[in-house]
């Protein structure tokens, strides 16, 4: 039997029926061969950051155990985002659904398609703070704990937190 591997993925939507993008993505997830959902984070509402006026963002984080390797999951990660982002409303430009591996056991990958842990991981709170909720003792493949980037980057723009998506209030 193939190696199971532990893989953390940012689940992140701002637009459409956000808790239905996010219910479909977690059963999408847990149905990817070889693979069950080992755990899912509370969620986040966060203030959209860039230069746009953008809704507020529903973020977490999910752990993955799986047999398929990195690159297999990234691709069955756009594959979901894609297939949700066919549902959307023509007038959005934004995408619907978000997916992003974050760390893949402590593996470090610097691929042209592909980089692990994600670039953006340790500059933010909102994929940092659900990642701790499921994985306290965390470490990136650097030794830093994921406890200490919470620390340093503090809760700004994190305005709400959900235990389940049927607690999001819309
Ligand atoms: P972001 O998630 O930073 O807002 P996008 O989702 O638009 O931006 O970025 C997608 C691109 O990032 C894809 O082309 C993908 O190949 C690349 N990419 C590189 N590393 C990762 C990763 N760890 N997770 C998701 N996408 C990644
Ligand atoms: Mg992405």
């Amino acid at each position: 039997m193939a190696a199971e591997h532990r893989a953390w993925i940012a689940l992140g939507a701002n637009l459409g029926d956000i808790r239905s993008s996010l219910r479909g993505a977690l059963a999408a997830l847990a149905a990817l061969p070889g693979s069950r959902l080992a755990a899912v984070s509370p969620w986040y509402r966060s203030r959209a950051i860039g230069p746009h006026d953008q809704p507020d963002y529903i973020n977490g984080v999910a752990e993955l155990r799986t047999t398929l390797g990195p690159h297999a999951l990234l691709a069955e990660l756009q594959r979901i985002e894609a297939a949700a982002g066919r549902e959307r409303s023509e007038r959005w430009a934004a995408r619907t659904l978000d997916l992003d591996l974050l760390l893949f056991d402590a593996l470090v990958i610097a691929s042209d398609g592909l980089v692990v842990p994600h670039a953006h991981l340790a500059e933010r709170n909102f994929v940092v703070f659900p990642l701790c909720d499921i994985a306290p003792r965390l470490r990136l493949p650097d030794g830093t704990r994921v406890t200490e980037l919470r620390e340093r980057l503090g809760n700004a723009g994190l305005l709400a937190t959900f235990a389940t998506l049927e607690q999001l209030d819309d």
